[in-house]
């Protein structure tokens, strides 16, 4: 295998934009066929539309209707099936599994024999991009029963990785993982930026000192200013990349080159990306900001057509100088996540942004409390870092992120430390809803 080759599948990832547009185009029309020829909730939902009437990509969007994860729900409860969506036999599902939803009745999605391998492929892309390397050892710590467990280490052995040390991400099993780390000395890791972080904090804490082996991680769950990151390489020597995307309905996932300007989409010429104002269904502009909608043409089993994905995310405008064509993206929010504050609004993404700017809030996890009359004030609940023992310290440090909030959002803020923050399995619960009283 050749390591210096600088993309894993140069002719796919530089795709000049019009073919990929015509690939795109081809696919969507025959996505279309396909899902109305098989699929009870598709022939429903798509009854309207005549797949002969889609000429342009224009078209798809004005002629199909968006879909969205109630729709699929009613529809199971409608057809009397958990894969409604389900456009092959049965007995040609080779991998199939929950999503990892956190909120509402639990979906599924399947995937046959050539929908597993394209999507082991994407993977394989993801990490060549993100530096993993066949000389690797990757200690992986995700969700172990949904599928993108499955394709994540499928992906790792394409690239060429042969030892590959799984793990769950459990706050409380974060011992183990440093434990695991120093014994078998694994070169990369892919973790939750929480967890990375409470790794760091539990490895500080013990007789050996802070280091951990890895070279490089791949971190999934938050995006990271340049300060974040560099205060990875710098206290622990590790270089970071974010990973950022669709693990429960569709394994598609972006990740950051080494130019760091947001986040290569790398189905490109396999799926079809939307970015639209929420609102109005609009598609809005590079730069701007859109939620993502997303319809995976490669799939055979379980595809979605205009699927409303709820994350908001911001599109990079310009080619990268990576070299590759896809479009970058940075995954800002859920749309559920919005906070209202003071006639206006808050999303998470933009507190995370505001406390990298500051020395003393760099990495630390956070939550927003969101009430049900709207506040005058954000509070900000910040995770007490291990450092940080003594009351006295704790307050002029709480005093002092709390001017530095106020100034970066332009919003009176309330800023308190706290020994636990809640969790959604390796996320802290960035929106806490508080009831009326
Ligand atoms: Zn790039």
């Amino acid at each position: 295998m050749n390591i210096k080759r600088e993309m894993w599948d140069a002719a796919a990832e530089g795709l000049a934009p019009a073919a990929r547009q015509a690939l795109q185009l081809k696919g969507v029309q025959s996505l279309l066929a396909w899902v109305k020829a098989r699929s009870p909730m598709q022939r429903e939902r798509l009854a309207q539309v005549d797949p002969a009437d889609v000429r342009t990509l224009a078209d798809f969007a004005a002629l199909v209707p968006l879909s969205t994860k109630d729709d699929l729900r009613a529809a199971m409860d409608r057809i009397g099936s958990a894969l409604p969506h389900l456009c092959v036999a049965r007995e040609d599902i080779v991998l199939s599994g929950p999503s990892a939803g956190t909120s509402g009745r639990q979906t599924y999605q399947a995937f046959n024999a050539q929908d597993l391998d394209r999507n082991v492929e994407l993977a394989a892309r993801l990490f060549w991009c993100s530096g993993l390397r066949p000389n690797d050892v990757l200690q992986l710590l995700v969700t172990p029963f949904t599928p993108a467990a499955d394709i994540f280490r499928l992906g790792a052995q394409r690239v060429g990785v042969k030892w590959i040390i799984r793990d769950n991400h459990e706050p409380t099993q974060v011992p183990r993982y440093v434990e695991v780390a120093r014994s078998l000395e694994p070169t990369f890791l892919q973790a939750g930026v929480a967890t990375l972080r409470a790794m760091a904090q539990h490895a500080a804490a013990t007789p050996a000192g802070g280091a951990l082996p890895h070279r490089r991680a791949i971190l999934m769950g938050a995006a990271l200013g340049p300060e974040a990151r560099a205060q990875f390489r710098q206290s622990l020597g590790i270089e970071v990349t974010t990973l950022s995307g669709q693990g429960s309905d569709f394994n598609l996932f972006s990740t950051e080159c080494e130019a760091h300007d947001g986040e290569h989409w790398h189905g490109e010429d396999m799926t079809l990306v939307e970015v639209i104002d929420p609102t109005s269904g609009a598609p809005v502009g590079e730069g701007d900001v859109g939620e993502m909608v997303i319809t995976d043409y490669y799939r055979r089993a379980t595809p979605h057509v205009r699927w409303r994905t709820e994350d908001m995310v911001r599109v990079h405008p310009g080619i990268c100088r990576c070299g590759r064509t896809s479009r970058r993206f940075t995954l800002l929010d859920r749309l559920a996540n919005r906070v209202p504050v003071r006639g206006t609004a808050v999303y998470p993404f933009q507190v995370e942004i505001a406390l990298s700017r500051s020395e003393d809030g760099r990495n630390l996890e956070f939550a927003l409390m969101r009430k049900a009359d709207e506040p005058q004030k954000l509070e900000v609940r910040l995770l007490r870092p291990s450092t940080l023992t003594d009351d006295a310290t704790g307050t002029a440090v709480g005093q002092r992120l709390q001017h530095h909030l106020d100034a970066e959002l332009k919003l009176p803020t309330q800023v308190s430390f706290h020994d636990d923050l809640p969790r959604v399995g390796y996320k802290t619960l960035r929106v806490i809803d508080e009831p009326r009283d």
